[in-house]
């Protein structure tokens, strides 16, 4: 298996959901993973602890309104459960890797369902083949049980615990045994997980847009390196692994999380926001209004066009029921994909100069079409402003944007982008800035900059 192959095949971006000790539980996980549901569409599941102490699980491919009839939900009865969703890549597919994964080791039977990349996967899976481990999916979460299950001994705190700590990478990570629900993150806390309380029971969920859906008071994030275990004795935290510096990803608060939702305690709305705003003070072009690329630069573009003093306008349409055009394998499908999802309003452009912010470019498919469809609809000029840095080294921690040389900034200048595009201008905004925006430096920028914050073992940056 060469490397390449190996980075498509370990890309996931999803969404993870615990509930504790809820009554009708899979009701309030329904409506929390359709808060997620931004983190992944192509699959998701739900594995529940049933009043007969067995774990059930409901998974399969498709939207969770879909996936979960009312008779799938009435039959996942219990008050504590996990759940899952799962983003569409290009290569990832078929119902082995749709999560949660129920499995048995001496200690009993158990569920798993994680959100990130573990980086140094290829070397333990090797190591556990030659020890006849099976494996049936190419998914983290699959390798993180077959640790858990390997174990010799031990509670499930202490299995969990040596099995953590011999990953390397981007986990975020919830697990049900027992009926107690344990929640992990990586020492980096590369992706978010936030707990709240409900009632006499608790939720713990990827974004807390998931904890507002169910009403949910925030209690707080499980911190980088910990292990917490919500059972009838209440919250416990323990540390698998020390935190040696933080490395919330950065793509989270520019373009994954949902604008609502807070991140370690920045607001993902708010730091957009800023960010549009830093980016006027970097780059003032000449326009007549300001417009965004629906939806995830709005809150951008409504901080450039209030710090520049221009109107914001709706330049451009979305149709809500065209597939996401960024995951179609062929670069054709992605064009036309544009074509269909985006629409300019030509009554609203023509004849005018535009500011178009965009939160990133990755392979430049949307903003050449942005750009050729606002001049044919009568657009004089169009300035293309990014609210983030150039994009230009692969992710290894489970942002799934391909691999290096499909990333038009890995070996193109700014200029060259802005001919490709056919833009007016083109600027982007400085990895200081993002730092400002969030209030913090610490946070992982390595598709900007090539900074990776962990060794990458076997994984090829250059390919
Ligand atoms: P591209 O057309 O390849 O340049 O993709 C840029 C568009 O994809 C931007 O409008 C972003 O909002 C969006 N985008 C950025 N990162 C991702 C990602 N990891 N997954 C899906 N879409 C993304
Ligand atoms: Fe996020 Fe980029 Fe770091 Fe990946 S490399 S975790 S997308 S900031």
């Amino acid at each position: 298996m060469n490397c390449n192959h190996c980075f498509d095949e370990l890309h996931e971006e999803c969404g993870v959901l615990g509930i504790y000790g809820v009554r009708d539980a899979s009701r309030q996980a329904f409506l929390a993973l359709q808060a997620l549901q931004h983190r992944g569409q192509q699959a998701c599941g739900i594995a529940v602890y049933d009043r007969d102490g067995a774990i059930r699980v409901h998974k399969g491919e498709g939207l969770v309104k879909d996936v979960f009839s009312e008779d799938a939900l009435a039959r996942l009865s219990g008050d504590t459960l996990i759940g899952h969703v799962r983003y569409p890549t290009t290569e990832v597919g078929g119902m082995e890797n749709i999560q949660p994964f129920r499995m048995s080791c001496r200690a009993g039977c158990f569920a798993l369902a994680h959100n990130g990349n573990i980086v140094n996967a290829a070397s333990i899976k090797g190591r556990l083949e030659t020890m006849g481990h099976l494996f049936h999916s190419t998914s983290d979460s699959e390798l993180f049980a077959h640790l858990i299950g390997g174990q010799n001994n031990g509670s499930w705190i202490a299995r969990i615990m040596a099995a953590a700590n011999q990953l390397d990478g981007a986990f975020s990570t919830v697990m049900l045994a027992d009926g107690v629900l344990y929640a992990c993150r990586d020492k980096y806390g590369f992706r978010p997980l936030s707990i709240g309380r409900l009632g006499s029971g608790y939720v713990v969920a990827s974004e807390t847009c998931a904890l507002d859906a169910l009403k949910a008071e925030f209690l707080r994030d499980v911190e980088p390196g910990e292990l917490i275990c919500i059972g009838p004795d209440g919250l416990k935290g323990f540390s698998h692994s020390k935190c040696s510096g933080r490395r919330m990803c950065a793509m989270e608060y520019i373009y994954f999380a949902r604008p609502d939702s807070i991140i370690e305690g920045c607001g993902v709305h708010i730091f957009r926001k800023r960010t549009g705003k830093l980016l006027y003070e970097e780059h003032p072009v000449p326009a007549d209004m300001v417009i965004s690329v629906p939806e995830s630069s709005m809150s951008a573009a409504i901080g450039y066009a209030e710090a520049a003093r221009l109107p914001l306008e709706m330049g451009l349409l979305k149709n809500m029921y065209v597939a996401r055009t960024f995951i179609q394998p062929a670069q054709s499908m992605r064009d036309t994909g544009v074509k269909m999802k985006l629409s300019p309003v030509r009554s609203i452009v023509k004849g005018k100069r535009i500011a178009v912010i965009d939160d990133s470019i990755v392979r430049g498919t949307t903003s050449r079409q942005i750009v050729k469809m606002l001049r044919d609809a009568g657009a004089t000029e169009v300035h293309m402003l990014i609210a983030s840095p150039k994009y230009a080294w692969p992710c290894f921690y489970g942002i799934d944007t391909g691999t290096k040389e499909q990333l038009i900034g890995s070996d193109h200048s700014e200029e060259e982008i802005c001919r490709y595009i056919g833009a007016d201008s083109l600027h982007y905004l400085s990895e200081q800035a993002l730092f400002k925006a969030s209030g913090r430096s610490d946070l992982c920028t390595a598709c900007f900059s090539g900074d990776y914050p962990t060794d990458l073992y076997n994984l090829d940056a250059s390919g």
